[in-house]
């Protein structure tokens, strides 16, 4: 991608003109870690036996300052928000599982989100995936449209729409691939070298697929963004987020920002997502193979128009999926036509949980609509096909046999005319307006 590389440079001239700040120095991968595979990676990448007494797992440095050995004179380190040695290996170590270069924790993935947006000035426009987390089209439409961003959302299922929407101010395409909750893909590749033939950045909202399954700094991404609260730290005892850049400039740029605007990860947090690396690669193949059984099984009872999971071979871009994946993971959404159907669904389980968030060992459930994506206006969730009927599953590790005879109770109380034939009641529609209202969540 020749002609690529050559415009996204005139991006990162864009932006270092915006700026004349230099970052105090960004944290790099240790490029011995890029030789080895995944698992090793996983294990060991950003990691070095600490010094003064050999201890093989990284000590949480619990400290906002450093003491320095004269004035000008440190070892690196002056002030914890700029660097922390906890965060730097946990930022070494997904720099390493994304193939990048640079890393940089943030203290959640909307925190990252929101300090990636301020490589971006007023007047700039931002082409984003028209399904993406309900909390990052808050972002946009809520706080970052009246500070002089402008946002075009657009079904990047189709990059002629990405080509069409791009202006002379697109600075950035922002998606998720695969999307939440509705399992929509992007191809990466074709989108990067439209963003790219514009003069516009890349970024990947990659926390669905992990690296273990999608690595889109490979396929042409300028910038891939986690929430790490999911998949990566993957034990649900922590919120955080982190972002993976290859190029220099643009990692420069990203780390004045990390530093400057500060919605850096406690050395807590990093050490907990730290430790959840380390088992990334052997988890991931456990949602993964949870998940294709349960999609097959929830398939077979609601018909496969009613299961959007992109490892079925039903699944519109199933053949995408195939090409830019090595795995399918344990996301799964189910059409159940109405609100009362979830609500019933939601009530009755009991190995899953009914909570927001995915991507932890443990199974949960949720219904998008009132949950997260109640702050979506529900014409525009209507407009995308989010309809109240439309449940989520994060598949855990469990025994699957367990997970498969939960959902088998809970379907119980719901009309057999779905759970038997998988398909609405003639004439009944997905309905837009729930009944009874769900709760507003805030997540
Ligand atoms: N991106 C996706 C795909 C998400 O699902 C979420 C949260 O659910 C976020 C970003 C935001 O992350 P956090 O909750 O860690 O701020």
């Amino acid at each position: 991608m020749a002609s690529s590389s050559v415009t996204a440079l005139s991006v990162r001239g864009y932006l270092a003109h915006t700026s004349e700040t230099k970052s105090i120095g960004m944290t790099r991968v240790f490029d011995e870690d890029l030789t080895a595979g995944f698992g090793t990676r996983a294990i060991h990448a950003g990691q070095r036996p600490e010094p003064l007494a050999g201890a093989i797992m990284t000590p949480i440095y619990l400290t906002s300052t450093y003491v320095q050995d004269g004035l000008g004179q440190n070892k690196g380190y002056e002030y914890a928000r700029g660097k922390n040695p906890t965060r730097e290996a946990f930022e070494r170590n997904i720099a390493a599982l994304e193939n990048g270069r640079h890393g940089f924790a943030f203290a959640s993935g909307m925190g990252c989100l929101d300090s990636i947006m301020k490589l971006f000035r007023a007047g700039d426009h931002i082409i984003c995936a028209e399904n993406v987390y309900g909390g990052t089209f808050r972002l946009f439409d809520k706080i970052l449209q009246h500070m002089g961003l402008s946002f075009t959302y657009v079904d990047t299922r189709d990059p002629q729409r990405v080509a069409d929407a791009m202006t002379k101010s697109t600075r950035a395409v922002l998606l998720e691939t695969p999307s939440n909750p509705l399992m929509r893909l992007t191809d990466i590749a074709a989108v990067a070298d439209i963003a790219h033939r514009g003069g516009a950045l890349l970024i990947v909202d990659n926390t669905f697929a992990s690296p273990y399954f999608q690595r889109p700094l490979e396929l042409g991404a300028d910038i891939v963004f986690h929430s790490t609260t999911k998949y990566l730290n993957g034990h649900s005892d922590m919120i955080g987020g982190c972002a993976v850049v290859r190029d220099d400039d643009l990692g420069d740029r990203l780390k004045f920002i990390h530093n400057a605007a500060g919605a850096v990860a406690g050395p807590f947090d990093a050490w907990l997502a730290l430790r959840g690396t380390k088992t990334l690669h052997l988890r991931m193949r456990q949602h993964d193979a949870n998940g294709r059984e349960i999609a097959t099984w929830l398939a077979e009872k609601l018909g496969h128009e009613n299961v959007y999971y992109i490892g079925l071979p039903s699944h519109p871009q199933y053949e995408l999926a195939c090409r830019q994946m090595s795995g399918f993971g344990g996301m799964i959404s189910v059409e159940l036509g109405t609100w009362d159907r979830a609500a019933h669904l939601l009530g009755k389980v009991r190995v899953f949980a009914l909570a927001e968030s995915l991507g932890g060992v443990e199974s949960l459930i949720s219904q998008p609509a009132g949950m997260t994506h109640a702050s979506v206006p529900p014409e525009r969730r209507a407009a995308m096909g989010l309809s109240d009927g439309l449940v989520r599953l994060s598949c855990g590790v469990e025994d699957v046999g367990d997970l498969l005879a939960d959902l088998e109770q809970a379907f119980e109380g719901i009309p057999s005319r779905l759970a038997g034939n998988g398909k609405r009641e003639a004439g009944e529609t997905p309905t837009a307006t729930p009944s009874p209202a769900p709760a507003r969540s805030i997540a």
